[in-house]
C-alpha cells in the first residue's frame, strides 16, 4: 500500500507521489521557530510531526531533503531584544541554540538545511522585485511594499487555495497590525516593511528603501532557494494555514508562475484544558519545564506522538505519566530480548511466534500509510510486545528469535524515535550491583563500594562516574 496523506490543498486524502520523475527524492519544508523565547510543547507537537513525516518517508525508502527556517527577525524579536538590552543577533542566537538543543532532546533528526531569515534578505528582495515587475506588488505611501491580491487575481492567480474565503473577510480580520493603514486594500499584505524608529538597528537597504522583510516572504524565498520553485511537502501547525501559507502560495506562484507545493500538511493544536497551548494565553510548558520536573525527552516525544496529527490533543501531566509507563513496557520487553539474544542459541521456537516481525512491520507500515496513523502504529507495537512477553514466559523464543525481534524494533524505532535508554542494555544484575555500590558510597562505606566495583569488573563491567551519576560500561 502506498502512503496516503491529507492534503490541505485538496481537503482530501491523496496517495503520496513525489514530483521527481524517479520518485525517490522528496523536498520537504517546515516553517521553523520564531526565536524570541523557548519553544513550548505545543510548538514541539508540530516539529515532532515534521520529524514523523520525514522518518516515515525514510522508512519507506524515500530520500528526504528537510529544510526548516529560523525566523530571526520580526516585531516581537525587536521588542524583546530591545527590552532585554541585548543586541538582536545575540538575543536570537541564544534561543536558536536552545531550540536545536531541545530538538535533539526530543530526538528529532536535524534538518539538512536551517536557513536564517536575516541571512537570506537579498533573496527576499529579489523575489519582491519580481512581484513588482509582474505588477502584483506595489510600494505604498508609507514606504512599505505590499502584495496586491486583486492584481494577483486579475493575472489569473487564485487566492483562497487552502481556505474558503469571502471577499472582505481576508486579511482585514485575520491580522490587523500597524502595517495595514497605507494599503490599497485591507486584504493586501506586507512584503517589505519600511524602516521605523522602533526597529533600531534592524533594517536592510533595498531598492524600495530601508526596511525589513515581512514574515511570509521569508518562507517563500528560503524554501524555493533550497528546494526549487516547486517542491513536494510543506508542513506547519494549523494556525499557519491562513494567512501565512495562503500568502506563501500567492507570492511564490505569483513570482514564478509555477505550482509551489504539491502536498500541504497541517498539524492540529496541542490544547490545555480545551484551549490552544500558546504564549499569549500563558498556559504553556516549555520542554525545559518538563525536563526540570524529571521527565525525559523520549517521554515527551511519546506523548506528542500519541494522537493522530489531525486531532487536537489535550496536554496533561497524567498523559506524561502514561507515556512513561508505556515506554517502560517496551523497555522491559527489549531488555529481556537482549538478554535472550546474548545467550547461547537454542531454547526452541525460533521465529515461531512471528517475533521476527515481518507481519508486525507490515502492520506498522500499513498504519503509517494511513495518513500517519500513529495511534494504530503504537497499538500494533503494544500487541507485539504482549505477544513477545507471552513467548518469552513460555520459553518459546530463543536467541535467533530475540535477535530478529530486536532488528524489527530498530526498524520501527527508526520512525518512532523513542530509542531506549542506554542502561536498558545493562543486565538486571549489573544494574542492582551498581545500585548497591551507590548505596555503599552514600553510607561512606568505601571498602564495600570498592569490593562491588571489583565484582562488576569480574563480570566484565566498569563504572564511570559522570555528572549525571554512575554509568555501567562493558569492558
Ligand atoms: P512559532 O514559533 O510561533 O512561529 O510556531 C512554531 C510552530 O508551532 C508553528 O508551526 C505553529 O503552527 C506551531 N504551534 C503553535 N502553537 C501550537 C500548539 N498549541 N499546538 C501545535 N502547534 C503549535
Ligand atoms: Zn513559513
Amino acid at each position: 500500500m502506498g502512503l496516503k496523506l491529507f492534503n490541505t490543498l485538496s481537503r482530501s486524502l491523496e496517495e503520496f507521489s513525489p514530483l521527481e520523475s524517479a520518485g525517490r527524492r522528496v523536498g520537504m519544508y517546515c516553517c521553523g521557530p520564531t526565536v524570541y523565547d523557548f519553544a513550548h510543547v505545543g510548538n514541539w507537537r508540530t516539529f515532532v510531526l515534521a520529524d514523523l513525516v520525514r522518518r516515515t518517508l525514510e522508512f519507506k525508502g524515500f530520500e528526504v531533503t528537510h529544510v526548516m527556517n529560523v525566523t530571526d527577525v520580526d516585531d516581537k524579536i525587536i521588542q524583546r531584544a530591545a527590552a532585554s538590552g541585548t543586541p538582536p543577533r545575540e538575543f536570537t542566537g541564544r534561543f536558536e541554540q536552545a531550540f536545536f538543543e531541545d530538538l535533539n532532546t526530543l530526538n528529532c533528526l536535524p534538518p539538512h538545511h536551517r536557513p536564517r531569515a536575516t541571512e537570506d534578505v537579498p533573496r527576499m528582495i529579489a523575489l519582491i522585485e519580481k512581484l513588482i515587475g509582474r505588477g502584483i506588488a506595489y510600494k505604498a505611501a508609507d514606504g512599505s511594499v505590499y502584495f496586491s491580491i486583486q492584481k494577483y487575481q486579475a493575472a489569473g492567480g487564485r487566492y483562497g487555495r487552502l481556505v474558503t474565503l469571502n471577499a472582505d473577510g481576508m486579511h482585514g480580520e485575520a491580522r490587523i497590525n500597524s502595517d495595514d493603514y497605507a494599503k490599497d486594500s485591507a486584504a493586501d499584505f506586507a512584503l517589505w516593511k519600511a524602516r521605523s524608529p522602533e526597529d533600531g538597528s534592524v533594517f536592510w537597504p533595498s531598492p524600495f528603501g530601508e526596511g525589513r522583510p515581512g514574515w511570509h516572504i521569508e518562507c517563500s524565498a528560503m524554501s524555493m532557494n533550497i528546494l526549487g520553485p516547486s517542491f513536494d511537502l510543506h508542513i506547519g501547525g494549523e494556525d499557519l494555514i491562513f494567512p501565512h501559507h495562503e500568502d506563501e502560495i500567492a507570492q511564490s506562484e505569483g513570482a514564478t508562475g509555477k505550482p509551489f507545493v504539491k502536498y500541504w500538511l497541517h498539524g492540529a493544536h496541542l490544547l490545555v484544558e480545551g484551549r490552544k497551548m500558546s504564549k499569549s494565553l500563558g498556559n504553556f510548558f516549555t520542554l525545559r519545564d518538563l525536563i526540570g520536573k524529571g521527565f525525559t525527552g523520549r517521554e515527551v516525544r511519546r506523548l506528542l506522538l500519541t494522537a493522530h496529527y489531525r486531532e487536537t490533543f489535550n496536554f496533561t501531566m497524567d498523559g506524561l505519566h502514561g507515556a512513561r509507563a508505556a515506554l517502560a513496557r517496551i523497555d522491559e520487553c527489549l531488555e529481556k530480548l537482549r538478554e535472550i539474544a546474548g545467550s547461547a542459541p537454542g531454547g526452541g521456537g525460533e521465529n515461531s511466534g512471528g517475533e521476527g516481525g515481518g507481519d508486525m512491520l507490515r502492520q506498522f507500515g500499513g498504519a503509517l500509510d494511513d495518513d500517519l496513523n500513529v495511534s494504530a502504529a503504537w497499538a500494533s507495537v503494544f500487541e507485539w510486545v504482549a505477544d513477545l512477553n507471552r513467548g518469552m514466559t513460555e520459553k518459546a523464543i530463543g536467541s535467533a528469535g530475540a535477535k530478529s525481534a530486536l532488528t524489527a524494533w530498530q526498524k520501527m524505532d527508526s520512525v518512532l524515535g523513542v530509542g531506549a535508554p542506554s542502561d536498558a542494555k545493562v543486565p538486571a544484575e549489573i544494574v542492582s550491583l551498581m545500585a548497591a555500590r551507590q548505596a555503599a558510597r552514600k553510607e561512606r562505606n568505601f571498602r564495600q563500594a570498592d569490593e562491588i566495583r571489583s565484582e562488576l569488573k569480574a563480570r566484565g563491567w566498569t563504572v564511570e562516574d559522570t555528572p549525571k551519576g554512575p554509568k555501567a560500561k562493558k569492558i
